[in-house]
């Protein structure tokens, strides 16, 4: 039998209650009970139960989950739905070879940290080509251009944040050390977050480590059903991590923060398991880790803002952490937070999702934008670099002039001199 069999008692803990559909954003714009968590069980549980062929529309209907968490979040069942959507992902990868292109493109450029290097120097040269391209009529032959989405994508610098920080950054006096674990995107595309990041550990009182050869957490690979690499890819990064001298493994990037804390323990039981758990044990988002293991939000001077706040998916309904990086944030500003409506609501990013449903992903962006544009304020901030880039994109499209930040670039504006 298929390892999504193995999921038959999570699948079986769903009370078809359909509090999900309160808070699922693909429910929200679908409005179609195979677009919330409810539904995807239930076609879950009859493919399980041989009642149901892994047909077209079951494919579509998981992988159009856009992995959110916030079903999980606020089930009274407790069921793990993006566990269930992974395991029955890995099964159409098996037995009907689904999603072939994004997949055999994310094993070729994911597996390690050349073929990572390689694959951002690639994208570099197609983004530079993109931009002139999607101004012309040519527009209509570029992926990502639609009618009433048409993407922008963020310029790749030259130089990734391997290249612009040394691999130790000292204090005096340190009260310990951080291992900085950036991720590709702060890595590849947004450098000056990792710059920040680096700063404000160490303006907090910590050394920081940065591991040059960090391959990708590999997140994309489990969502995408690339189980097996997936497996090979966190066995790297164990073994690198586990090698280095920390007090905490640090990330401004909550995708990764949470596939380290939580997703390498799990699949690594037999290889590296105890390994695994340490170094889980040591994870920290790095806003909760400023809030909690550091006096930083009384070494702030706030800096003249106004600013709203984007609770990342992984961060609030995956990690739990919402309270800190509003605290720290409102310490940073002089004229402080405003709340959005629906401020945990997903943007539409969701990694690879946004690769792949870029038009259903465009829509639940639009409602943020919506949300963001009614607080009146110029700045919306979030902790993840990837609905930085969705938010940004989306805020774009919008003709609004509202800016997308990291919380580290509002904390880089407001450390004390
Ligand atoms: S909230 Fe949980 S138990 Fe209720 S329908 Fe959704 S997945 Fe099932
Ligand atoms: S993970 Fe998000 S998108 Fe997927 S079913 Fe749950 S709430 Fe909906």
């Amino acid at each position: 039998m298929s390892n999504l069999t193995n999921y038959s008692d999570e699948i079986f803990k769903c009370i078809r209650c359909g509090a999900c559909r309160a808070v699922c954003p693909t429910f929200g714009e679908e409005l179609d009970e195979i677009a919330v968590a409810r539904g995807r069980m239930a076609l879950i549980e009859a493919v399980t139960g041989g009642e149901l062929a892994l047909t077209d529309a079951f494919e579509k209907a998981v992988f159009d989950c856009a992995m959110c968490g916030a079903c999980k979040a606020g089930c009274p069942s407790g069921v793990d739905v993006p566990a269930v959507i992974e395991a029955a992902r890995a099964e159409l990868v098996e037995k009907k070879r689904s999603e072939g292109l994004i997949r055999f493109l994310a094993r070729k450029s994911l597996r390690d940290k050349k073929s990572l290097d390689r694959a951002f120097s690639l994208m570099a040269l197609g983004r530079a080509a993109y931009g002139p391209l999607a101004a012309t009529p040519l527009a209509k032959y570029l992926p990502y251009q639609y009618e009433d989405f048409k993407r922008n994508f963020p310029k790749i610098p030259r130089k990734p944040l391997s290249k612009r920080i040394p691999p130790v950054s000292r204090v005096r006096n340190a009260k310990g050390t951080v291992l900085f674990y950036a991720g590709c995107v702060i890595n590849y595309v947004y450098p000056e977050i990792g710059v920040a990041a680096v700063k404000v550990l160490n303006h907090a009182g910590y050394d920081v480590v940065f591991a040059k050869e960090e391959p990708c957490c590999g997140k994309p690979l489990l969502s995408l059903g690339e189980t097996g690499v997936f497996r090979s890819v966190a066995e790297k990064n164990v073994s690198l991590l586990s090698g280095v001298e920390a007090d905490f493994i640090v990330s401004a990037c909550p995708t990764c923060s949470l596939t380290l804390r939580d997703d390498y323990p799990t699949i690594l039981t037999e290889t590296a398991s105890d390994k695994a758990a340490a170094i889980s044990a040591k994870v920290r988002d790095i806003n909760e880790f400023l809030l909690h293991e550091t006096d930083f939000i009384a070494r702030l001077d706030a800096a003249e803002m106004i600013i709203t706040y984007h609770d990342p998916c992984h961060l609030a309904h995956g990690m739990g952490v919402k309270k800190e990086p509003r605290e720290l944030l409102d310490a940073a500003t002089l004229g402080g937070l405003v709340e959005m409506r629906e401020a945990s609501r997903c943007c539409g990013f969701g990694g690879s999702f946004s690769f792949l449903n870029y038009e259903l992903s465009g829509r639940i962006a639009n409602r943020k934008v919506r949300n963001i544009i009614n607080t009146g304020v110029p700045a919306v901030v979030t902790a993840c670099p990837g609905c930085m880039m969705h938010i940004g994109d989306a805020l774009r499209q919008s003709g609004s002039d509202a800016v997308a930040f990291h919380t580290l670039q509002i904390f880089e504006k407001a450390i004390k001199r």
